[in-house]
């Protein structure tokens, strides 16, 4: 089988080339750029990678951007600190936490502090609860907070590509609060029938043989193996990993997937880059509703 390759560089260059125009509008109101204000971690390797991509993306688009260094034993009440000030100051428009933040930064409560006008990715207890309230496509197109990135760039890449999940089994492997859950959520206001499948899940096989969609969050190299597959499904993967050799990859067993699959996203070059542009567009939006 032929599959359908799922690319999103075309669909992130469209969102991004929609963007300083954006800009230009809002800026000739404030009178300045846009600014994140991203939270770094540094020597924790993702933090490192993710933040160098958004700080050359930003600047390319016209954002300018700082880093906030946490250090790896910052204690809760340093970072709601942090969190607050960066929420007072007028001139900052968007705020970027990195997930997993640093294991005594682990409760859920500290997301409370997380402004939500300027919480790009979703994360506030706020922007998730206006998430998870939502039951229909129309209540998630409707606004008025920010859908997590990665999940969000998933269903615009279905989109793009002319996939409806509505009436498919789906199953979304790996239940983070930044992919797998509001992803699985999504999926079920576009009226897909999810599964949502973890560590604990006892046969993630049997899962997948019932699925005509597939989305793999897990982190783990070339893990979703072609046999585990039903003939034909949807396979969207999610995972950036780098394998025994330090080669870049995602969760699915691209080559062989590509055999089984109908329609199958390659890493790099599939979620990732409309993840990207997803967060520079929330950026832009936080900018347009500060002027
Ligand atoms: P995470 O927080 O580490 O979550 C991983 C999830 O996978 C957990 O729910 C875990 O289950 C599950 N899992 C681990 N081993 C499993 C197994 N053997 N079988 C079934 N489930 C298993 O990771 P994340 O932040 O969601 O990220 C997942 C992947 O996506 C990573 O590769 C990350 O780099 C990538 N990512 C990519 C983008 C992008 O733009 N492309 C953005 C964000 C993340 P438990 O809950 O039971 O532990």
């Amino acid at each position: 089988m032929i599959p359908k390759i799922l690319e999103g560089k075309t669909l992130a260059a469209e969102i991004r080339c929609s963007l300083p125009a954006r800009i230009a509008a809002a800026q000739s109101r404030l009178g300045r750029k846009p600014l994140l204000a991203a939270v770094h971690c540094p020597g924790d390797y993702a933090s490192d990678v993710y933040l160098k991509k958004e700080l050359k993306a930003c600047e390319k688009t016209g954002i300018a951007a700082r880093a906030h260094e946490i250090a790896k034993d910052t204690t809760p009440s340093d970072f709601i600190k942090l969190l607050r000030q960066l929420g007072s100051e007028k001139s900052v428009d968007a705020i970027l936490v990195p997930r997993p933040l640093p294991r005594q930064l682990s409760d859920a409560a500290i997301w409370e502090h997380l402004d939500p006008k300027k919480d790009i990715d979703g994360a506030s207890v706020s922007g998730m609860g206006r998430l998870f309230l939502c039951k229909t496509p129309a209540e998630l197109e409707a606004g008025g907070f920010f859908m997590p990135c990665t999940a969000w760039a998933v269903i615009r890449l279905l989109r793009r590509h002319g996939i409806n999940p509505s009436g498919r089994n789906a199953a979304v492997l790996g239940r983070s609060s930044t992919v797998g859950r509001p992803l699985a959520h999504m999926l079920s206001c576009l009226d897909a029938t999810v599964t949502l499948a973890h560590s604990k899940t006892a046969d993630i096989a049997k899962t997948l043989s019932g699925c005509e969609l597939v989305v793999s969050a897990v982190g783990k190299a070339r893990w979703v193996k072609a046999d585990m597959l039903r003939p034909g499904a949807v396979v969207v993967d999610v995972g950036t990993n780098s394998d025994e050799n330090g080669v870049f990859c995602g969760d699915v067993d691209y080559d062989a997937a590509r055999e089984t699959a109908s329609a199958i996203s390659p890493v790099p070059g599939g979620v990732g880059p409309v993840t990207l542009a997803c967060l520079l567009e929330n950026i832009v939006s936080a900018f347009e509703k500060s002027a």
